[in-house]
């Protein structure tokens, strides 16, 4: 509690800007929580810059600690751009949206923070609590969406660039985060990781790009975002505050610190009335001592239709890998998803994805 802010006074500041856009009333839910409550422990560490709070409608509890922060993630928002409005305009009015759209949506999206062009920071999500923005970094990371769009140079405006600044060096020093930019993807580089046959997993700690974590469906935030001269700056920034940023972990210890849940179905394709395997590979250090009630799988029974053959059986277990399968099968063609399995290991939660099935 030692860094309290006047809320309200610099949330209708910030909103002032934003409100011009035409969402106003999207956005009048400001201070309707306290973004300091889940504060857990009391580090040493500078002031958060300042910054308004919405609560973002879907998120997750969590006790996260530095120990399982690793990632700060940079997204841009995108979205729909209007070509009768100037650049201004029309991020103007994507800050406001998508902080309107973050307090309630049917995606079962979210982010910590929603970053404008004047530089106004709006958090969402408290710190230790999980937003749904980056899929399997959802747990060990923040994300910040930048409102703006990766093929628009103008996104960066310098006053967003110095806000960024100032809040990726606020979180690095509280939760022990490397300010620096880390190499590849998952596809590619040496923090990416094999997970399973169909799955590939990117590692690295430090200020991460979307397109990092997802190469096969993200770019963002794009190519004109300034990588090298922005971790720079965040570096220098942790010096003001008498701290020496802590390095970049090797890939091989930014992989001895991770755990992969996946999901997949074995068979392609699956065919109606024949039996088919949902499989549930966690792979990390130690995970062989996963015990299954640490695992939460998704509710079968709201899937029509579906035959669940028996509990899980584990298929295989080795010191970094255990392996659970399901035999499912359904009677009729048609298409439908299965919800993301959970698994908690070390004290700490980790989601799969959903898992799309297309019945032949
Ligand atoms: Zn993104």
């Amino acid at each position: 509690m030692r860094f309290r802010f006047a809320f309200p006074a610099l949330a209708s500041l910030l909103f002032a800007a934003a409100m011009l856009g035409g969402c106003a009333s999207r956005s009048q839910a400001v201070c309707d929580a306290d973004p300091m409550a889940s504060w857990a422990w009391e580090l040493p560490s500078p002031p958060p810059p300042p910054m308004a709070w919405v609560a973002a409608g879907p998120f997750r509890h969590g006790e996260r600690t530095p120990e399982n922060v690793t990632a700060i993630v940079i997204h841009t928002t995108e979205g729909r751009y209007d070509d009768a409005l100037s650049f201004a305009e029309n991020q103007e009015r994507n800050f406001a949206g998508v902080i309107g759209y973050f307090k309630s949506n049917d995606r079962n999206v979210s982010s910590h923070y929603v970053m404008g062009r004047h530089g106004e920071i709006c958090q969402m999500v408290n710190e230790g609590d999980i937003a749904h923005a980056q899929t399997y970094y959802n747990g060990r990371a923040f994300g910040i969406e930048c409102a703006g769009w990766s093929r628009h140079e103008e996104t960066w405006t310098p006053e967003l660039l110095d806000s960024l600044v100032d809040l990726c060096a606020y979180l690095c020093v509280k939760w022990e985060i490397p300010a620096y930019h880390p190499e590849g993807t998952a596809y590619e580089g040496p923090y990416s990781v094999v997970v399973d046959e169909e799955n590939k997993r990117f590692v690295a700690h430090g200020l991460v790009g979307h397109y990092q974590v997802q190469p096969w469906n993200k770019s963002d935030p794009g190519e004109h975002f300034p990588w090298e001269e922005f971790s720079e700056r965040v570096r220098a920034r942790i010096r003001e505050y008498g701290v020496e940023p802590i390095e970049l972990p090797s890939p091989e210890a930014s992989q001895a610190r991770e755990v992969f849940a996946t999901a997949r179905i074995k068979e392609k394709p699956v065919r109606a009335g024949e039996p088919f395997t949902y499989a549930l590979t966690v792979r990390g250090e130690g995970v062989e001592t996963l015990a299954t009630e640490d695992i939460i799988f998704p509710d079968f029974s709201v899937i029509k239709d579906l035959a669940v053959a028996g509990p899980p059986s584990r298929t295989e277990s080795s010191p970094n890998l255990v392996v659970y399968e399901i035999t499912l099968s359904r009677p009729e063609a048609g298409a439908f998803s299965i919800g993301a399995s959970r698994v908690k290991f070390k004290g700490a939660w980790y989601d799969t994805q959903t898992v799309r099935v297309k019945v032949e």
